[in-house]
């Protein structure tokens, strides 16, 4: 089985850090609106595939508003912990990262009724200037992470030489990394947001099938945004940023409908118990 992942929050605060955003724009009731909106559809989707899924909520996200993440865990999905705020770690300090992680995971406990082991990077934001990162998750009581993009061809995240399957890090911490192929002696992701929007679905699908064959589950993301049908449209932004930010969204809901009909997804949760890296609950 596949992991299937959401990484929950808005489109404007996802993109803070990559370009100018209007600051009407990243007000927290017009963002909770879009997320509210976009998880609905997201929700339904899932339950009439009967898919479950792992949900990274933002700390933030449990505090403005807690009854998404109670009723995405009364629907039977994982909740896992994607920080407090969007911000990339290997901006942060790591006391206060493991500070703040330690508290958005409580608050995610608290609300969703369920135990939080797993955490996703803004970003996939563990990269070799942070991975300081992976003792201070351990610390803060998780189990998992699953933020390594263990490729070389973005200009944001990646560690090129890390593993490309599940594995036990240094700190103990169990590590799910997002999926790559290897193609020519590079390791070409495919793993679900913008590489799902771009390539034909058939492609994800066989990739998808190429690395089951090969015995490594993929693990797969996706945003609200990239599904439901709430996206601010960002002044300015050159054609180049409103390909890579906008592209093919408007058809995530069907093309994610197509995909989920034609390879099996479970929880992360689900994946690492499968594969003998956590206890079944
Ligand atoms: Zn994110």
């Amino acid at each position: 089985m596949n992991a299937l992942t959401v990484d929950v929050e808005g489109f404007a605060e996802s993109n803070e850090e990559s370009f100018t955003i209007p600051p009407a724009l990243l007000d927290s009731s017009s963002r909770d609106r879009e997320v509210a909106r976009n998880m609905r559809v997201v929700l339904d989707l899932l339950a009439s595939t009967g898919t479950h899924a792992t949900f990274f909520f933002l700390g933030r996200i449990a505090r403005d508003d807690p009854g998404i993440v109670r009723e995405t865990a009364a629907a039977g999905h994982e909740i896992g912990c994607h920080g407090e705020e969007h911000r990339r770690i290997y901006n942060l300090a790591p006391a206060a990262f493991e500070q703040a992680v330690r508290e958005a995971r409580q608050r995610l406990e608290d609300v969703s009724g369920q135990p939080v082991l797993g955490f996703r990077a803004p970003d996939f934001s563990i990269t070799k200037a942070s991975v300081w990162a992976l003792d201070a998750l351990r610390s803060a009581g998780f189990a998992y992470d699953s933020s390594i993009y263990p490729t070389a061809l973005h200009d944001v995240y990646g560690i090129a030489d890390s593993p490309r399957g599940i594995h036990r890090t240094a700190s103990g911490l169990i590590e799910f990394p997002l999926s790559t192929v290897s193609l020519l002696g590079r390791a070409i992701p495919f793993g679900g947001g913008g590489y799902f929007r771009l390539y034909p679905v058939m492609l994800t699908e066989l990739l998808i099938r190429r690395e089951n064959a090969a015995g490594r589950p993929c693990m797969f993301y996706i945003h609200p945004y990239e599904v439901g049908p709430e996206r601010p449209m960002i002044p300015g932004l050159s054609p180049m940023r409103r390909f890579r930010h906008y592209y093919n969204c408007s058809a995530g809901s069907a093309r994610l409908r197509r995909i989920l009909r034609r390879v099996s997804f479970c929880p992360a949760r689900q994946a690492l118990s499968e594969r003998g890296f956590l206890e079944t609950r």
